[in-house]
């Protein structure tokens, strides 16, 4: 469910009107609804309550890096995932807790160990042997203790795009489950290491239970194991992963996902840890474009957006689909007719949609794509040089740019042209002065 509807015929964000932000903004433009941000925490926690276990959710940075929407989320309770001492900073800058965050990730640098073992945070999540001897190293320089996860990979197929599936042999993550007893082994012969935790992430946008409920089972079997082995394990981590509606796929509700996953791990009596992501920022976002042509080929019809990959790119990396809807809403009896949504940038993989059921659209409307509010901004970038993308967050009926828009100032900033460039017949700019 989310906050984003038709009222007397216009496309709303809670009770802003889109075109009222496309004015005062400009387009294109991130919307993020705070009361639906809150509504899918608050059913998140709230289904593991009634499953009879207090969860301790960590709110994965990677999909949604807005200081405002981590800084929300943090008012709630949550907690932080973070994969890079970028993120680290973030949900620290947004006044989470270093208590209240888990640092997971695949390679991580010794300055990020660092920063991480200064800054306190609850829990290192190891992935590798090296990860652990360098993690040792550096904690016995720092004269810091780390209480530590081991990511484990339970060798279970997610079922899902191939691009985020995390949990098979043949993914990258983790460390074999198989091979989990000795490492651990291993950690705890290491100086200032003490392991205390096993975590998982089996993948994203996952759509059914059985993978998860085979991963947690054993997850758990290995925990009894390590207990067995002298190991005080108190906490597992279950990992995020749970699918979001984009379009006819049904994932499973919170309440079914959280009653499994206590089956499974109740009896360990661990603190639960869960690191959901796209299941509370993914439908609370749209991505508000403008069409700036509507082109009629030989053989197709295009909508060509002021939007691009370069803003959304999960149609052009993952094939992901997004809901679009003009903000206008269409007459009852509109002609419906295929379209292929795209962007301005120079590659064919900029499209957002092929042969799209659409209603008229006329250049100029405005459009929006549902679904965009996870792995949306974050993954944007100034390709073709165009502008990083703004942010916006409404709350009832009012809104903030929670991120402007970047300026030319900006973008063109950040590069500088060496001295032994052009010295003999100057820059452009020097041409220009020299001539004009
Ligand atoms: C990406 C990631 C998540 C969040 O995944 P979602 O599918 O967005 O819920 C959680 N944990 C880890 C370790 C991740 O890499």
């Amino acid at each position: 469910m989310n906050h984003f509807d038709y009222i007397d015929g216009v496309l709303h964000a809670e009770s802003v009107p889109l075109p009222r932000i496309a004015d005062e903004v400009g387009t294109p433009v991130y919307v993020y609804s705070a009361a639906t941000l809150r509504r899918h925490y608050t059913v998140f926690v709230d289904a593991f309550r009634k499953a009879g276990v207090e969860p301790n959710v960590c709110f994965a940075v990677k999909a949604n890096s807005n200081l405002a929407v981590i800084a929300l989320l943090g008012s709630l309770g949550a907690g932080a995932d973070v994969v890079s001492e970028g993120e680290l900073r973030r949900a620290l800058a947004a006044g989470i807790p270093p208590e209240r965050i888990v640092f997971s990730g695949v390679g991580k640098t010794e300055g990020e160990l660092r920063f991480a073992l200064e800054t306190g945070i609850h829990e290192i999540n190891v992935e590798s042997e090296s990860e652990i001897r360098l993690l040792s190293k550096v904690a016995d320089e720092l004269g810091r203790d780390a209480e530590i996860a081991i990511r484990v990979n339970p060798d279970v197929d997610a079922k899902t795009h191939e691009k985020i599936s995390t949990g098979r042999k043949e993914n990258k993550f983790g460390i074999d489950i198989d091979k989990a007893e000795d490492i651990y082994a291993l950690a705890a012969s290491l100086p200032r290491i003490t392991p205390v935790s096993v975590a998982l992430h089996i993948g994203s946008q996952l759509t059914d239970l059985e993978p998860y409920r085979l991963a947690f089972r054993r997850m758990a079997d290995l925990v009894e194991r390590l207990r067995a082995n002298g190991h005080p394990i108190r906490r597992v981590d279950l990992g995020g992963g749970l699918g979001i509606p984009y379009d006819a796929e049904t994932p499973p509700l919170p309440d079914a996902y959280a009653q499994m996953a206590v089956e499974e791990v109740k009896h360990l009596n661990c603190e639960v840890m869960l690191e959901p992501g796209r299941m509370i920022v993914g439908n609370a976002g749209i991505l508000l474009s403008r069409a700036l042509v509507v082109k009629q080929g030989d053989a197709k019809r295009f909508l060509i957006l002021d939007s691009a990959m370069n803003d959304l790119i999960r149609p052009a990396l993952y094939n992901g689909h997004h809901g679009l809807r003009p903000v206008v809403e269409p007459a009852a009896d509109a002609p419906y007719a295929p379209v292929d949504v795209v962007g301005p940038i120079c590659e064919s993989g900029d499209t957002f949609a092929k042969d799209r059921s659409l209603p008229p659209i006329e250049e100029g409307d405005l459009v929006a794509f549902s679904s965009a509010g996870a792995y949306g901004a974050v993954m944007a970038s100034t390709y073709n040089s165009r502008l990083l993308v703004p942010e916006v967050l409404v709350d009832g009926d009012h809104y903030a740019v929670i991120r402007a828009r970047q300026t030319y100032e900006e973008m063109l900033g950040l590069d500088s042209i060496p001295s032994w460039i052009g010295t003999e017949h100057g820059t452009d700019a020097e041409r220009i002065e020299a001539t004009g």
